[in-house]
């Protein structure tokens, strides 16, 4: 199948790319570089011996995006395309909202007006906010959102939903709630690459290793956790990507979904400590992370983990990789990587 991958060259579209390839797909990538190099590019052709197809562009211009799919058949969309900065997004709010619900409600137009049959969408484990019961379910209620990036993915899911329920079994959709992506591809040829300071716990810690940070701040020890810090589920980016796969599958195929555009976890539903997460770090790579303890980060919550049995049982989807592979992936990944 032909699958559209907006946002193809960022970290988690560039991994998925390399999976739809390797199940026979032919992946079709849109970016506009907002957030990612075109050197991506380089590796994925690495892994996979040949370079796809990039359209480079914005997914909120519906004359690109027209070009491109007049130009391709395109048979199913996975939407990664978005800007993903919390804190940034509280600064610029109409910028966040016009380019996720702009490029989504752009994309679901041409998906419409051309034929495609399945789309998968980003959505993110912040639509629980502060999860009453752990491991999270889908059925647990999403919360107020607390920034317009985790907005924007809310109302992504019901734009979705809705649109899904008018096109009547012509388009058939899925919204994935990841948990915290971590890792890279395990060759070391791409992986994670923020522009400017990373936001997320592990590219940070893998500069701080490589010396191109001094020092890691773990953000707060005071938590009601059995080590005082905050508690995640860190999934490896590969089997990340590959759920996509497994989802589109579905979709594709003649099975009954049990609803119109279901959301699933996307988790290993096992919750790791930042503390636990450095030392696992410090054990596979040998490497001593000089960090200290600071204060809490704003808005971060105690502990967030999935419960993923829901696309277990529906997709036949279940991680493999453990914590320790998607730290040593993240590591060979920082070593080839350019110094920021
Ligand atoms: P990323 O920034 O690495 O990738 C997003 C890509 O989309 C970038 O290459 C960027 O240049 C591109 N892009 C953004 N807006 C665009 C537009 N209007 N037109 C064309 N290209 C555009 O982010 P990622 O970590 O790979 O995340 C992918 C998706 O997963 C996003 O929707 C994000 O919100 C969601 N998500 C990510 C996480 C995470 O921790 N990484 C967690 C939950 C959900
Ligand atoms: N964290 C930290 N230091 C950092 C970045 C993150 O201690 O430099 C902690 C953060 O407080 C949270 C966990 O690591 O408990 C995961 O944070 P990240 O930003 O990677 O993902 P989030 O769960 O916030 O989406």
């Amino acid at each position: 199948m032909k699958i559209l991958v907006t946002g193809g060259a960022g970290f988690i579209g560039s991994h998925t790319v390399i999976e739809l390839a390797l199940a026979g797909h032919t992946p079709i990538i849109i970016d506009n570089f907002s957030n990612s190099r075109p050197s991506v590019l380089d590796g994925i052709e690495s892994v996979l011996g040949y370079r796809p197809t990039l359209h480079t562009g914005d997914c909120t211009n519906p004359v690109f995006l027209t070009s491109v799919f007049e130009r391709e058949h395109i048979d199913g969309i996975i939407h990664f395309a978005a800007l993903k900065a919390v804190g940034e997004s509280l600064e610029q709010p109409l910028r966040y909202y016009r380019n996720n619900i702009g490029s989504l409600i752009d994309i679901l137009d041409m998906a419409l007006h051309h034929g495609v049959r399945a789309f998968v969408f980003s959505s993110s484990a912040t639509v629980y906010g502060d999860p009453e019961t752990l491991p999270i379910p889908e059925t647990a209620p999403r919360k107020p959102a607390t920034s317009p990036y985790g907005n924007t993915k809310q109302i992504g899911e019901d734009i979705l939903r809705d649109t899904t329920i008018m096109a009547n079994g012509t388009l058939r959709s899925a919204a994935l709630r990841y948990f915290n992506p971590i890792g890279a591809h395990p060759s070391g040829l791409i992986g994670e690459l923020p522009l400017g300071t990373p936001n997320n716990l592990v590219p940070y810690l893998t500069q701080v290793a490589a010396g191109n940070r001094s020092t890691l701040t773990v953000f707060g020890n005071d938590y009601p956790t059995p080590d005082g810090t905050g508690i995640r589920d860190f999934i490896h980016v590969v089997d990340l990507a590959q759920a996509h796969i497994a989802t589109l599958e579905v979709l594709f195929s003649e099975k009954r979904l049990l609803e119109t555009s279901p959301v699933y976890n996307v988790g290993t539903g096992t919750g790791t400590s930042v503390k636990e997460l450095i030392e696992t770090f410090e054990r596979v790579t040998g490497i001593t992370v000089p960090y200290t303890v600071g204060p809490r980060r704003s808005g971060d919550i105690t502990s967030c983990y999935a419960d993923p049995q829901k696309i277990n049982k529906e997709l036949g989807w279940k991680a493999k990789l453990s914590v320790a592979q998607a730290l040593e992936d993240a590591w060979r990944w920082q070593q080839n990587s350019p110094k920021q």
